[in-house]
């Protein structure tokens, strides 16, 4: 089992994506608070400080300067092999050599034999991020698309320059675009061979955009998930020789029963690692000889040092730990502190992708014209510098698909919208409803009973269903009837489906199950399987996959459960403003809702095509899904309501109160 002693440079943190690739947590604007770049006197004594270390490898990435140029990178490289000549360089992502070679009007090829010939032994695996083209577009819109980053690779390996392979995941990624990932990645070894290590890489969300958009904090993945990635890495790309476990991302106790999961590499001592400090991970910043020892030990494995090109440098049979040459400790001073962004994007930059929200389908089809200008999601907490900085109505909009019949006019541009959009679920926009964070959203039925005294209905707007809906079902390993004392999993994303599970279970089926909330959009059905349950409540387009899947004997449409108890249809959704909103305002976007769901409703073909594309539900599935579902709200729809409603408050669950409307006359 191998490690290096490593260290990690990072020379400058500037780089001109700091705004687009929005997952990113290290790069600053020139100008902005932290941002820094080292001269060369500093890089090569941030090397020395470490020089109680036995490193056998400097590991150099940073951000795409937009005025260091190639001659600063050579200079580099050349001080350093000189101090420090039997260390290996393995330097410079795909992004960056191709960024050089940009500034540089020079080819990849020309910026690759320079980089050789100033001592690079082999290049890092970074930028690789996922190669999904929608994925890519949500998450970093302007890098090096899959296929340079991959043309970057080939021509390294082609010019005898070895190179890592990475992924990163746990972020807006489908399954399927982490397969594809690595297919192309196998694909591209079995031609050159030039891959000497993969290295899963998970997402971390603090202190950036994407993290505050999917309004995650901490860690992005389960441990389960970063295993799974590591143990399908090894048996997919079995022609790439070692899978690296990055103890930086995942903690060295995942990286220690990673070593039995796939994994025959471990990251190194690190020394001090920015990137993914800067990020969340809460990690040390370095691991000492001793303990690198010590975790590989503790896993039942030998520990090998290699270098750079995994050649052998040492074996421990004979090592006590206490009597190394390495130091228990990091190097200090100011070079070596993080600081993390005051906010997730620069102050006055607006020029990144748009973020749609969590699940929302539109992330994963690039070909809906309003995904660029769509709304940031935001959330209660989010940056006050990105909520503040909007002096427009803000319009909530659910990112499931069954929101296209509104939305897809004004994604498309064919119904201008005088609003900011604001992508999430349906909790997300309640939350940020009853924050004022949002002037108007469509919200969860149940919330607006909840705030009835702050809100005011849009008329004639809502999504509801006469019968079956679908998309808001109960999956169930029993018969309803026997989940009495079993645990039923409700999904955070919605009130309005809990408050109806919750009528049927006790009025109308009898049983008394155990609630419990559970995270249950289309990325966290795979998770979700294994959390211990009887029975899953799961709305939107993941119970559209889900239903898909046939995982559960037992299946119920809460729309058609309602039906067949009241004999009304079922109101999910409304469109609500706060009473404190400018009305002009709200009643100019009302009044483009509108608009746009006559367009969507003559257009549900076209519709159901791109809910195709965004979910992988058949397409005809995601016709008859659409067709089902109606946007008005009608006295029979009211009726639905009310009595809904009047249930509710019957229990206590919401207050007594009645409809108040927007007043457009
Ligand atoms: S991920 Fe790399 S290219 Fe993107 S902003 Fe961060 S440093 Fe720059």
């Amino acid at each position: 089992m191998c490690f290096a002693a490593n260290q990690h440079i990072n020379p400058t943190n500037v780089c001109v994506l700091r705004n687009t690739c929005v997952f990113c947590s290290f790069a600053r604007m020139p100008q902005e608070e932290g941002a820094y770049t080292r001269s060369l006197d500093e890089v090569f004594a941030e090397a020395d400080a470490a020089r109680d270390n036995p490193t056998r490898e400097f590991h150099i990435v940073g951000g795409l300067h937009p005025k260091l140029r190639l001659a600063y990178y050579l200079d580099m490289f050349r001080g350093l092999k000189a101090r420090h000549p039997t260390v290996h360089i393995k330097a410079l992502t795909a992004v960056e050599i191709a960024h050089l070679a940009r500034i540089e009007k020079r080819s990849v090829t020309e910026v690759l034999i320079a980089l050789k010939e100033a001592g690079v032994t082999s290049l890092p695996g970074g930028g690789a991020e996922v190669f999904s083209p929608a994925a890519r577009a949500t998450i970093a819109d302007k890098k090096l698309t899959g296929q340079e980053w991959l043309a970057v690779h080939r021509e390294a390996h082609r010019l005898g320059l070895p190179s890592n392979c990475t992924m990163l995941y746990g972020h807006v990624e489908t399954m399927a675009d982490r397969v594809d990932h690595l297919l192309a990645l196998r694909a591209l070894q079995d031609e050159t061979g030039g891959f000497l290590t993969y290295i899963p890489l998970a997402y971390h969300p603090d202190h950036n955009e994407l993290g505050e958009a999917l309004g995650r904090t901490g860690t992005a993945t389960t441990g389960f998930d970063d295993l799974k990635n590591i143990a399908v890495g090894r048996l997919v790309l079995d022609n790439i020789p070692h899978v690296k476990t990055h103890w930086p991302m995942v903690t060295p106790f995942i990286s220690q029963v990673a070593l039995t999961f796939g994994c025959d590499d471990l990251e190194g001592t690190v020394v001090f690692e920015r990137v993914y400090h800067e990020a969340g991970a809460g990690t040390p910043m370095w691991l000492s000889y001793d303990q690198i020892v010590g975790l590989i030990r503790g896993a039942g494995k030998e520990p090998v040092e290699r270098d750079s090109l995994y050649q052998t440098v040492r074996t421990f049979e004979d090592w006590v730990p206490g009597q190394g040459v390495a130091r228990a400790a990091g190097p200090e001073g100011p070079t070596f502190q993080i600081s993390h962004r005051p906010r997730a994007r620069a102050r006055g930059q607006q020029t990144g992708p748009a973020l749609q929200g969590v699940g929302s389908a539109e992330r994963r089809d690039p070909s809906v014209p309003g995904r660029k200008p769509g709304g940031t999601l935001l959330t209660p907490g989010a940056s006050p510098g990105v909520t503040r900085s909007m002096s427009r109505v803000r319009l909530g909009r659910i990112g499931y698909i069954n929101c296209y019949p509104v939305y897809g006019a004004i994604d498309r541009g064919i119904t201008p919208l005088a609003a900011e959009l604001v992508t999430g679920t349906p909790s997300e926009l309640n939350d940020l409803l009853a924050a004022g964070e949002l002037d108007l959203s469509v919200v969860s039925a149940v919330e607006y009973a909840r705030h009835a005294r702050d809100y005011v209905l849009l008329p004639n707007l809502a999504i509801s269903c006469d019968g079956p809906v679908r998309s808001v079902a109960l999956f169930s390993h029993r018969p309803v009837g026997q989940l009495d004392d079993r645990t039923v999993l409700l999904t955070a994303s919605s009130r309005t489906a809990v408050g109806l599970l919750e009528l049927l279970c006790r009025d109308v089926w009898k049983v008394r199950p155990h609630f419990a909330q559970a995270r249950a959009e289309a990325p966290d059905l795979d998770a979700l399987a294994h959390l211990p349950h009887d029975a899953v409540l799961v709305i939107g387009d993941a119970a559209l996959l889900l239903a898909a899947q046939h995982a559960y004997p037992h299946r119920y449409d809460l729309g058609e459960e309602w039906k067949r108890w009241t004999g009304l249809p079922f109101v999910f959704a409304v469109w609500a403003a706060r009473r404190a909103a400018d009305h002009a305002a709200v009643r100019a976007v009302h009044h483009t809702l509108l608009a746009a769901r006559d367009w969507g409703l003559a257009h549900l073909d076209l519709l159901a095509d791109a809910a195709a594309r965004a979910t992988g539900v058949d397409i005809s599935d995601c016709r008859s899904y659409l067709a089902g579902l109606d946007y008005a709200l009608t006295e029979t729809h009211l009726a639905g309501l009310t009595d809904f409603f009047r249930r509710l408050a019957a229990r206590g669950l919401v207050p007594d109160g009645s409809l108040q409307f927007l007043q457009v006359a």
